[in-house]
């Protein structure tokens, strides 16, 4: 079983606040994302070793753009989009059990005193 198996894939745009490197001027941009939203339950003919990925598995989404235009009609430059993460966690949406918010936490401080 492959872990497209575990996910309902849909792309979505999401509209994101982003400054021109060029202009420096702010504006909207929407980005695409590929969203993949854990399944509730597994397909037919799971495994063993498929459930434990499974159980294991989260829901995320990706950036699709990596660069945008700019909407300033004077600059109008193409520059990568920073400042946006390129895999975001969807985790809360997807589950959000009390259990996984202490997960989720644990792993932020320790990223934190990492970095
Ligand atoms: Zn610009």
């Amino acid at each position: 079983m492959e872990e497209r198996d575990f996910f309902d894939e849909v792309t979505e745009r999401k509209v994101h606040k982003m400054v021109c490197p060029h202009c420096g001027q702010a504006a909207e941009y929407e980005l695409s994302w590929l969203v993949r939203r854990k399944r509730a339950q597994l397909p037919r003919g799971a495994n063993d070793n498929d459930r434990a990925r499974f159980a294991k598995a989260r829901s995320y989404m990706l950036r699709m753009d990596d660069l945008a235009g700019c909407k300033n009609i004077r600059c109008r430059k193409r520059f990568e989009v920073v400042g946006v993460q390129s895999v975001a966690d969807l985790q809360e949406v997807a589950a959000g059990s009390a259990e996984n918010r202490a997960e989720r936490i644990r792993a932020a401080f320790g990223r934190r005193s990492l970095g």
